[in-house]
């Protein structure tokens, strides 16, 4: 018979949002009127940019002419969505990246997932805890790790723990590690990496020949001038960076689906034979091999958000979360809770009184709002609890309102 990959064996079962429906389920069953609103989703509502439905509209027009209709694309994306990335997220910034240094895709997801292909078997990882799952899963899958601890660890994994005694800032590893993941502006904690963190760990990957795996998929979202929007932003970034960036966050693109990776070609490894080798080669390679290019109508879509109406509905609809996040923190800050993240990014990460789980059923019985406990997000995340930005405005009024005279905190 044949043979399973046993590494997908040593995941746990998708725990944290199964558990939540489960209990969420509970409660309505036996309180069926219970009006309940959900502070615990990490998807966007807001509807697409009116630029965006414009732009695909007319693609999709195109599409029916035999004189336009687009068959496959390149791989790496249309050179006008490429062109566009270049001018605007990059060289508007000060930082030169070539349009073949970019690679369109269908979303930061399977780009951060996929990335662990190209490094070595024994390629040491080091991830923060607590962690956006899928960096650590897809080295689980790809046999990178030992088996999960008792501790919540898994074995052969580095740990980088973000706690309130850190800022939520990942200390540099005790041991060599040689792939490092950086989610900033993070999810789950809310908070980001300032210019001089991050210029630290630009500085511990040269030094110690380690590729940073930069997550930028909340740039959008960053007010703070001290914040980095780009990884390259930091002087040597470019020999030891790779970018994800995302159009889910910042456009709506959730269910829409685009995002693109950057990778310099001065980015390199080295092979078993001690040779350097180039990283954008061999994401190239894979990329050409296991991907055949986003939607034309997709890529028109996406490129619509860099005109001038585009970024306005873009500003305008993050501006709407900016205000949900505003409203949660001053909602929890008026009944004496504790929270973190917000001003940077779309999330909460509040300080519970009790274990994560507890607060979970506390906020769900007495406020009758869903949120996601912290302890779902790695073993450092307990005791603390996320809550999103990107709900209605008015129900998020309506929740702060429920702690402030229902919880009991
Ligand atoms: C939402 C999210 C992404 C973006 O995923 P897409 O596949 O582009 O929708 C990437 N990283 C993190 C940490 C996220 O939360």
């Amino acid at each position: 018979m044949v043979t399973v990959n046993d590494n997908y064996l040593k995941l746990p079962g998708n725990y944290l949002f199964a558990e939540i429906a489960k209990r969420v389920k509970a409660y309505k069953a036996s309180n069926p009127d219970a009006d309940i609103i959900s502070l615990g989703i990490g998807d966007v509502t807001r509807p697409l940019p009116k630029a965006c439905i414009a732009a695909m509209t007319e693609a999709v027009q195109e599409m029916g002419e035999a004189t336009t209709f687009k068959g496959y694309g390149p791989e790496q994306g249309y050179p006008f969505l490429l062109e566009a990335i270049r001018k605007h997220n990059y060289l508007d910034h000060g930082i030169d990246i070539a349009a073949d240094e970019i690679f369109v895709s269908d979303g930061a997801k399977s780009d951060c997932g996929n990335i662990q292909e190209i490094f070595g078997q024994e390629s040491r990882v080091a991830i923060t805890d607590p962690v956006y799952p899928v960096y650590l899963d897809t080295n689980v899958m790809a046999g990178r790790t030992g088996d999960l601890q008792a501790d919540g660890h898994f074995a052969g994994v580095t740990y980088l723990p973000c706690t309130e005694e850190n800022n939520f800032a990942p200390p540099l590893p005790k041991e060599k590690v040689d792939i490092i993941y950086l989610c900033s502006p993070n999810n789950p904690t809310g908070t980001a990496l300032s210019r001089a963190e991050l210029t630290k760990w630009v500085a511990y990957a040269r030094d110690n020949e380690a590729i940073i795996l930069f997550d930028a998929a909340y740039q959008a979202f960053i007010t703070e001038d001290d914040v980095p929007h780009s990884v390259y932003e930091i002087p040597g970034a470019k020999d030891v960076a790779i970018e994800f960036r995302s159009f889910s966050k910042t456009a709506g693109f959730t269910g829409t689906r685009c995002g693109y990776t950057v990778i310099p070609s001065s980015v390199k490894g080295r092979a078993a034979d001690g040779r350097l080798v180039h990283l954008r080669s061999l994401w190239e390679r894979r990329h050409t091999t296991k991907f055949n290019g986003t939607a034309y109508i997709v890529q028109r879509g996406a490129a619509a958000i860099f005109t001038p109406e585009g970024e306005k509905q873009v500003r305008a609809n993050i501006a709407y979360y900016q205000e949900n996040a505003r409203t949660i923190l001053a909602g929890l800050k008026k009944v004496g809770l504790t929270a973190y993240g917000g001003i940077n990014a779309p999330y909460i990460w509040l300080k519970t009184p009790v274990a994560s789980w507890d607060f979970f059923d506390r906020l769900l019985q007495e406020a009758n709002i869903v949120g996601t406990p912290g302890a779902g997000f790695g073993p450092c995340g307990e005791n603390y609890f996320r809550l999103t930005a990107f709900g209605d405005k008015e129900r998020t009024k309506e929740a702060m309102e429920r702690i402030a005279t229902r919880l009991h905190v």
